[in-house]
Parts: C-alpha cells; structure tokens; sequence
C-alpha cells in the first residue's frame, strides 16, 4: 500500500519570514544560474547583484546579500518586507526549498506556542 504523505505542520502564510533572516543564505552555482534566467541576467551579473562571499575557516561560501528589516534586523535582500513573503519564489536556492527540512518548523512552533499563550493570533516573539 502506497505510503500516507506526512502532514506538514507550519504555516509559512501566518509567519513573518523568520527562516529568511538567517545570515547565511548559500547560492550554490545551479541556484545561481536559476536567479540569473529568472531576472534575465548573466550568472555573473546576478552574482554582483543578488550575492557576497562569505569567508570562514572551512573556506568561501556565496550568500544571499540582506536588506534592513524592521522586525528581525536583516533579512534577505528578495523578501517583500511590507507582505512578509519570498519574491523570487519559483526562483529560490535550493536550501530554501529544502527548509525545514521535515513537517515540522521549530520557530512556527514557538511562534504558535506564544500566540496561543498570548492570546493574539498576531504575537512576535523577538527572543
Ligand atoms: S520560519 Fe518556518 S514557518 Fe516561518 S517562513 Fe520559515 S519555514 Fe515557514
Ligand atoms: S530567496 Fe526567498 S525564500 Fe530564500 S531566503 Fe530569500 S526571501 Fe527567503
């Protein structure tokens, strides 16, 4: 019998984007190639506009650059501030798509602990 899919348990919708104020955000080549068809660009292009290098012990990393935001300091440079959501959805890296990798979100479930507890379906909770 064909497995059940595993019922996701987060909702990106009622978030504010917390996942994307993460500072290391990794563009893999393949992702960057992706961001570059999706804007019309060369991958080189897109590289100066959208990346930075990240330099640490374990060697160089291409990130996502970040933009000032209200509510978690910085957060990636393609998140609609004002709506809370990704821009370049269909065009996202990898890691992205990936997050959170399983059915479960460990900050929506702080998140909806708190709302719940506060009794206000809107609570932030900053630390
Ligand atoms: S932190 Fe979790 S719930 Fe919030 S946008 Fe990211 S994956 Fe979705
Ligand atoms: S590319 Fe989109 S999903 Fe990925 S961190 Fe930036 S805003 Fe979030």
């Amino acid at each position: 019998m064909p497995e059940k899919p595993a019922r996701i348990r987060y909702d990106c919708s009622k978030c504010p984007g917390y996942c994307c104020s993460y500072p290391r955000i990794e563009v893999k080549e393949a992702d960057l190639r992706r961001l570059a068809r999706h804007f019309s660009l060369t991958p080189e292009e897109a590289g100066r506009r959208f990346t930075r290098w990240y330099e640490s012990d374990e060697g160089r990393e291409r990130i996502l650059r970040h933009n000032k935001d209200e509510i978690y300091g910085s957060i990636c440079r393609f998140f609609d501030r004002k709506a809370r959501r990704c821009t370049v959805y269909a065009a996202r890296p990898d890691v992205c798509r990936d997050y959170p990798n399983g059915t479960r979100c460990g900050y929506y479930d702080f998140v909806s602990f708190e709302r719940k507890h506060q009794d206000d379906p809107e609570f932030i909770p900053l630390s």
